[in-house]
């Protein structure tokens, strides 16, 4: 399928003129002892920087440092555009999302970072909790991004959306089988379910929204019914997930959109096969709405630019960058208005959840008891 990104934004790329400033993914020559392995988060090919070999200054002004588990060229090129516009030049650290809360962490008071973008709004809330995360007032974020998708003291912001939805063998299940996450709890389902595991944050951020929806009790029982029905002990990333259904070693499976929207797209012939065996569906449109989850990011506690961190959240925030950004990951971008691309609006249209996302953070420590006990490996 073709790919619609922004023709400004492709040129850049294909011209190699990206040149973000003192990229890295060992530090700011601060002859800090934690390296971190760029990697994506989802088990994708990362593409780690080859490294300039350049060492750079620490933060001054004029300057803003990303933390950011994600690394999508789109991204970069999205920061080149930020500079031109301010001025403010982008020093970017790559890692997986809990390595650099733990980096931040021990970097402590002196942590050059500014910006922590990362996935999932359970690891968000983890930053939040730990402490490294400072409230931002911006008229800005707060008229931009919808209510329900932000921390309610600035904390964190959502950027762009991804739904979990069920993916279905469309060999044997037929989309009116389907109708809600709860209902793959029913005995008809049993042996026929694929779904990653608990440790998995989006599982346990559906579980914790469940929590939060249905009360604890009523939690429990459906996941029990859930873990009963599992085709196989649960293995592997989303993606896997989607290529079990299509094998048909399951029938049905949960997983983000993202994932299903990256299959679409490749042009590999295996993907495509994959792609023409699967359906997607929104489950609980009637109740409630399909669980979207969040990317995002918030300005660190010791953040040495603070001012330009905040204007950088709110250049991410603006119609141009969001439709870039959430391209990037295929994604939902947040901004009313803003279409994400079109093999994701091919997914279709739905009614999603309206649950404050913070809320899966606050239910996250009970999500995970629950899985464990209802044996969820
Ligand atoms: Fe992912």
């Amino acid at each position: 399928m073709a790919q619609h990104l922004n023709d400004k934004i492709l040129q850049k790329i294909a011209d190699s003129e990206m040149k973000i400033t003192r990229r890295s993914t060992l530090g700011f020559g601060l002859g800090l002892a934690i390296a971190i392995a760029a990697g994506c988060t989802d088990g994708q090919s990362s593409t780690p920087d080859a490294g300039s070999g350049e060492t750079a200054a620490p933060a001054a002004n004029g300057e803003v440092n990303l933390y950011s588990s994600r690394h999508y060229d789109t991204d970069d090129a999205l920061y080149e555009d930020f500079t031109k516009e301010t001025g403010i030049e982008v020093n970017l650290i790559e890692g997986k999302d809990d390595e650099l809360i733990e980096r931040i962490k021990s970097e402590g008071d002196n942590s050059p970072a500014d910006v922590l973008i990362t996935v999932d709004v359970g690891r968000l809330w983890r930053a939040e909790q730990e402490g490294i995360l400072q409230p931002i007032s911006s008229t800005d974020l707060e008229s931009a991004i919808p209510e329900n998708l932000r921390e309610s003291e600035g904390k964190w912001f959502g950027l762009t959306k991804r739904a979990r939805v069920i993916i279905y063998n469309t060999d044997k299940v037929k989309p009116e089988d389907l109708s809600t996450y709860e209902d793959l709890a029913d005995e008809k389902w049993k042996g026929r379910v694929c779904i990653r595991s608990s440790g998995n944050i989006y599982n346990q951020s559906l579980i914790a929204s469940k929590i939060e929806e249905l009360g604890a009790d009523k939690a429990e029982g459906w996941v029990k019914g859930l873990v009963a029905n599992f085709a196989r002990e649960p293995e592997g990333n989303d993606t896997a997930q989607i290529k079990a259904v299509a094998s048909g070693e399951c029938e049905v499976a949960i997983a983000n959109t993202y994932y299903v929207a990256r299959l679409a797209r490749s042009e590999d012939p295996a993907d495509q096969e994959v792609t023409s065996k699967i359906g997607v569906f929104f489950p609980n449109q009637e109740a409630g709405g399909t669980h979207v989850n969040i990317s995002g990011a918030g300005v660190v506690v010791n953040a040495p630019n603070k001012d330009n961190a905040v204007k950088f959240l709110e250049y991410l925030a603006t119609p141009e960058a969001q439709k870039i950004f959430a391209d990037g990951n295929n994604e939902y971008p947040v901004v009313e208005g803003v279409e994400a691309n079109e093999t994701v609006n091919d997914l279709g249209e739905f009614k999603e959840s309206d649950l404050k996302v913070e809320t899966y953070g606050e239910q996250n420590p009970e999500a995970v008891k629950l899985m464990d006990r209802a044996g969820w490996k």
